[in-house]
C-alpha cells in the first residue's frame, strides 16, 4: 500500500500557475520524464501511445492523398545544409554538429538534421527527370534536433522532437499550391476531429515564414493563459530549393523546367498543446479519440460479493470491446485511489460498479470533462458510452474555440495593442506586412509576434496599427509560447 500514500493531488490550480500545473500533470499522469540532457525528454508509454494515435490518423490520411513514406539519414553533410541561403541562415544557430568519430576529427562536419530538405533534395535531383516522375509525394516520420537556447518545456519546446516531414514535388505552381492547401485542411481536420482543438488557418507574415519558403501557412491556437502557439504548418517553397539543388524535369514539350515544392509537418508539440488546453485542476483531460484508455471500469470490491461484481464488470468490458477499456481489479489499491488516478490520467469515462449496482442492473458512469455522475442501465451501456464520448469531444472542442474567441481583441492603436497584450490577450490588427514594422511591434510590446494572416479576408482598407501606412491585411499578434 506504500504507493497509495503518494498524493495524487496537484499543488496548484491551473488558473493560478499554469507552468507549475503543467509540470506536475506531466509527471503525475506518467506522460514524460526528464533526462540528463536538458530539453530532451522521455516519452513514457502513456504519452507515446497518444503519439501513435496521432501518427496513425495522419498517416492514413496522407496515404489516402497518395503520399508514400521514406526514410533518409539523420546526418546532413555541412556542404548540403549550406546550399539554400535563407534556409541555412534560419537554422544555423540551432544546429547540433557531429565533429568526431571516436578521437578522429571528421573531414566534414555532419549536422544532426534540424529538418531534411537539404539531404532529401540532393537525391530528389536524380529522381526527378521527366514530367512523368511528377508529382512525387514523399514523407518521413522521424526525429529532428534543434538546439534551442530558450527554456525547455516538455513536449512544447524540446531540443529533440518527433514529427512527420512531407516533401512533395510538382510540375506546376498551381498543383503545388493546391496540395499545400489540402494538407493544411487535413491537419485542421485532425486537430478538430481528434485533438478537439480549435485553430485558425492563415498565412504567416514574411518575417515569420519558414526559412527557404516562398510562403508558410499555419494553424494558430490560443492557450488558456493567453499565450499563442503554432500548430501544424505547410510551406510552399516555390522553386527556391529546386534552383539551389537542381531539381529539374523535361516537360511535355521536352523543355527543361524547375520543379515546384512543398514541405509540411505536425509535431509532438501538439501533445503539449492538448494538455494545456483541455487539462483541469484534477489533471489531464484527454479527447476520446486520442485517449490510450477510453473507459476505465473500477469494480467496488468487498470480500463477500467480489466474484459477482467482477463477473459483471467483465461482461461490461466485453460489451464495450470496440473501445480501449481497462478493467482495474487490482486489490492492492482502493477504489478511491483508482478514481483519482484515472482522473489524473484524463480517461474520458469511468464506470463504477459495486454489489448494489449489480443487484439494480446499472452502473455509475462519470465523464471526465464535467465530472458529471449518472446511473446507466447495463442494457443501455453501449449506445450511452458512444453518445457520451461524442459529447465529451464536442464539449472540449467548444471550450477551446471559446478560449480563442474570447481571447482575441481587435485593436486600432498601439495603446490598445499594448493594453491587450499586457492583459494576456491576443490581438487582431491591421498591418502593413513589412518586416521592419513587425520588428518594432515586437520590441514595443515586450515580445508580441505575428501569428498569422487569417484566410478569408475581404479587401482591407485602413492604416497599419503601428506605422500608419496603408495596411495590407488584418493579422493576429500575440506572445508565443
Ligand atoms: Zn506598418
Amino acid at each position: 500500500m506504500a504507493k497509495e500514500t503518494q498524493s495524487m493531488a496537484l499543488s496548484v490550480k491551473k488558473a493560478d500557475d499554469i507552468s507549475t500545473w503543467y509540470t506536475e500533470v506531466i509527471q503525475k499522469a506518467n506522460m514524460a520524464d526528464y533526462t540528463d540532457v536538458s530539453g530532451c525528454i522521455v516519452f513514457k508509454p502513456y504519452s507515446y501511445a497518444i503519439w501513435e494515435k496521432i501518427v496513425k490518423t495522419v498517416d492514413d490520411r496522407l496515404k489516402a492523398m497518395g503520399v508514400k513514406n521514406v526514410y533518409f539519414p539523420l546526418f546532413i553533410p555541412e556542404r548540403l545544409l549550406q546550399k539554400e541561403e535563407a534556409h541555412v541562415e534560419g537554422f544555423s544557430p540551432e544546429v547540433a554538429w557531429v565533429t568526431h568519430a571516436g578521437d578522429t576529427k571528421l573531414d566534414e562536419r555532419l549536422a544532426i538534421r534540424p529538418t531534411s530538405e537539404t539531404i532529401m533534395y540532393e537525391n530528389y535531383k536524380n529522381w526527378v527527370r521527366s514530367w512523368r516522375d511528377l508529382p512525387m509525394k514523399l514523407n518521413q516520420w522521424n526525429n529532428v534536433v534543434r538546439w534551442e537556447f530558450k527554456h525547455p518545456v516538455p513536449f512544447l519546446r524540446t531540443r529533440e522532437f518527433l514529427w512527420n516531414e512531407g516533401h512533395t514535388v510538382f510540375a506546376t505552381k498551381a498543383e503545388a499550391e493546391k496540395e499545400c492547401n489540402d494538407i493544411l485542411n487535413m491537419y485542421d481536420a485532425v486537430l478538430r476531429d481528434h485533438f478537439a482543438l480549435y485553430g485558425v488557418k492563415g498565412k504567416k507574415t514574411e518575417k515569420e515564414k519558414f526559412a527557404g519558403a516562398e510562403y508558410t501557412m499555419s494553424i494558430e491556437l490560443l492557450l488558456p493563459n493567453g499565450r499563442a502557439i503554432q500548430g501544424p504548418d505547410a510551406h510552399h517553397d516555390g522553386q527556391n530549393f529546386a534552383k539551389a539543388f537542381g531539381i529539374k524535369f523535361l516537360d511535355k514539350n521536352e523543355k527543361e523546367q524547375y520543379a515546384w515544392q512543398n514541405t509540411w509537418a505536425i509535431t509532438t508539440r501538439m501533445i503539449g498543446v492538448m494538455i494545456m488546453m483541455h487539462g483541469d485542476d484534477k489533471g489531464l483531460v484527454l479527447p476520446p479519440k486520442l485517449a490510450p484508455i477510453t473507459v476505465a471500469i473500477v469494480p467496488i470490491i468487498f470480500k463477500d460479493s467480489k466474484e459477482k461484481v467482477i463477473k459483471k464488470a467483465r461482461e461490461i468490458k466485453e460489451k464495450l470491446k470496440d473501445y480501449a477499456v481497462e478493467l482495474d481489479d487490482r486489490e492492492e489499491y482502493s477504489a478511491g485511489w483508482k478514481f483519482n488516478e484515472y482522473e489524473m490520467k484524463g480517461v474520458p469515462i469511468r464506470i463504477e460498479i459495486g454489489p448494489k449496482d449489480v443487484a439494480a442492473g446499472h452502473v455509475v458512469m462519470v465523464r471526465r470533462d464535467t465530472m458529471k455522475k449518472e446511473f446507466v442501465k447495463v442494457k443501455d451501456i453501449v449506445p450511452k458510452i458512444k453518445k457520451t464520448l461524442e459529447s465529451i469531444h464536442d464539449n472540449l472542442y467548444k471550450k477551446s474555440k471559446k478560449i480563442f474567441e474570447e481571447g482575441v481583441v481587435e485593436v486600432k492603436s498601439m495603446a490598445e495593442f499594448k493594453k491587450a497584450i499586457d492583459s494576456k490577450k491576443m490581438v487582431k490588427a491591421l498591418f502593413c506586412g513589412k518586416k521592419e514594422c513587425e520588428d518594432l511591434i515586437k520590441d514595443e510590446t515586450g515580445g508580441a509576434s505575428s501569428r498569422n494572416i487569417p484566410f478569408g479576408q475581404k479587401l482591407v482598407t485602413g492604416k497599419c496599427v503601428h506605422c500608419g501606412k496603408q495596411a495590407r491585411y488584418s493579422v493576429y499578434f500575440g506572445k508565443g509560447y
